[in-house]
């Protein structure tokens, strides 16, 4: 493991509200962007506690400053893990306890609830892999029960590329989709509001430096071009997928809207609690040469724990807290993100800075671990029950689907990713 003084548990910050805080102590340190309260451009800043600090104002290496004077976090990410690491360090001595700074840099910090947060990067490709098999094998067995994997899953790391341009930030409602419906009883189909909206807990991973065309990513350089993690809704229509995705795959039930989180979560914050890949079960394939290191499969997999909440109109009128749907984790993955980086880039594919790449849903084993309603209700036949008496097959609209993630580990301060959330709109 590559920890080092900024992973210390004891450190403590000047920014009171960072110490103990569930997901922005000293010890994360995330990017993202954002809109002072004052008003004024968008810029880079880092969370600390409840606070952002202001990255352009802050006495950071040049490169870094110049980046960080953009609405996006493209030019950080291209600078790559080195300068990445740097501001880390940087960063956790400005913030410390008994820095010496704090006068200096209290003027920057800004509440973050008075903030306007945005979307992290400018998403020039968005591609969405599968690689949750506890997913891939419910959703598999509503079709195939008795053989619910095909044959190439535990070949290659299974994708599609997705839009770019329908990826919204956290807080952002997502209008319930219209689309082309049909029944299996019903001919022919008709057009109307989606029945069957769905959400996909996932994970996000954020590309830093890219490759260039017809030049893949060996698969023990892919962490270099890894710049960060956050958490992913890939809203769902199930009803229009189910008709419109032969032979070509999702289309218009996956891309009228996405949600991220707005805080990039860098591999160097989660490194204390990264672990082995799992090993594959007896009889299953070795990876092929192009997808196996020694030292990712060593390290490639994440120990961090994943949540799904519902908010309903009624619960919030009733002053009830969000319910949890489920309770999962990311070393549910077949493959790493390393082997998603790799492969995707095995053909030449290039990758380019602030390109956004999803894990698919990843579910754990058993009834309390579904990422998608469609595997926890099995297709929308058992509704699940909710506190306020209500039931729901699928998202009725005025329902807020809220996504978080939480890292812990004896002998080191735990982190978090900050909320990933959205209400459904009607349809218009
Ligand atoms: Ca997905």
């Amino acid at each position: 493991m590559m920890t080092d003084a900024t992973h210390d548990p004891a450190l403590r910050s000047w920014v009171e509200s960072a110490n103990g805080h569930p997901d922005f102590p000293i010890q994360n340190l995330p990017l993202g962007v954002f809109i002072p309260l004052d008003m004024g451009p968008a810029r880079v800043g880092v969370a600390i506690g409840d606070r952002i600090l202001d990255l352009t104002m802050a006495p950071v290496a040049e490169d870094v400053r110049e980046a960080s004077a953009n609405a996006s976090l493209n030019a950080l990410f291209a600078l790559g893990e080195g300068p990445r690491k740097l501001l880390r360090h940087r960063l956790s001595s400005l913030l410390a306890e008994g820095s010496g700074r704090r006068v200096a840099l209290e003027q920057h910090l800004h509440p973050m609830e008075a903030c306007t947060l945005l979307l992290p990067a400018r998403i020039g490709d968005y591609t969405d892999f599968y690689v949750g098999i506890h997913d891939a094998t419910n959703v598999g067995k509503v079709f195939r029960p008795d053989n619910p994997l095909l044959p190439n899953y535990k070949h290659v790391p299974i994708g599609y590329h997705g839009r770019a341009s329908s990826v919204r930030v956290s807080g952002t409602p997502v209008r319930r989709p219209k689309g082309q419906l049909k029944a299996p009883d019903s001919n022919p189909p008709h057009f109307g509001p989606c029945e069957r909206l769905d959400f996909e807990l996932e994970m996000g991973v954020w590309i830093g430096p890219g490759n260039a065309l017809g030049d893949p990513i060996p698969i023990d350089r892919a962490e270099a071009h890894i710049a960060g993690y956050g958490l992913l809704n890939d809203w769902s229509a199930r009803d229009i997928q189910a008709w419109e995705y032969q032979p070509l795959g999702p289309f218009l039930a996956k891309n009228f809207g996405s949600t991220v989180s707005p805080w990039v979560v860098t591999p160097e914050a989660l490194e204390p609690y990264r672990i082995a890949q799992p090993a594959r079960p007896e009889g299953d394939p070795a990876p092929l040469p192009y997808l196996l290191d020694a030292a990712d499969q060593a390290r490639g997999a994440f120990d961090l724990a994943l949540e799904v909440l519902i908010l309903t109109s009624a619960m919030r009128e009733k002053g009830m807290p969000p319910h949890r749907l489920a309770l999962s984790n990311a070393r549910h993955m077949y493959w790493t993100v390393a082997q998603m980086v790799a492969h995707h880039s095995s053909n030449g594919c290039d990758l380019n800075p602030g390109d956004l790449l999803g894990s698919g849903t990843i579910s754990a084993p058993g009834t309390g671990g579904f990422g998608s309603l469609l595997e926890a209700t099995r297709g929308g036949k058992e509704p699940v029950q909710l506190p306020s008496g209500e039931t729901r097959r699928f998202l009725e609209d005025g329902d807020e689907i809220i996504l978080r993630a939480r890292a812990a580990r004896d002998g080191f301060a735990g982190i978090g990713f900050g909320d990933c959330r959205a209400v459904i709109l009607p349809a218009n």
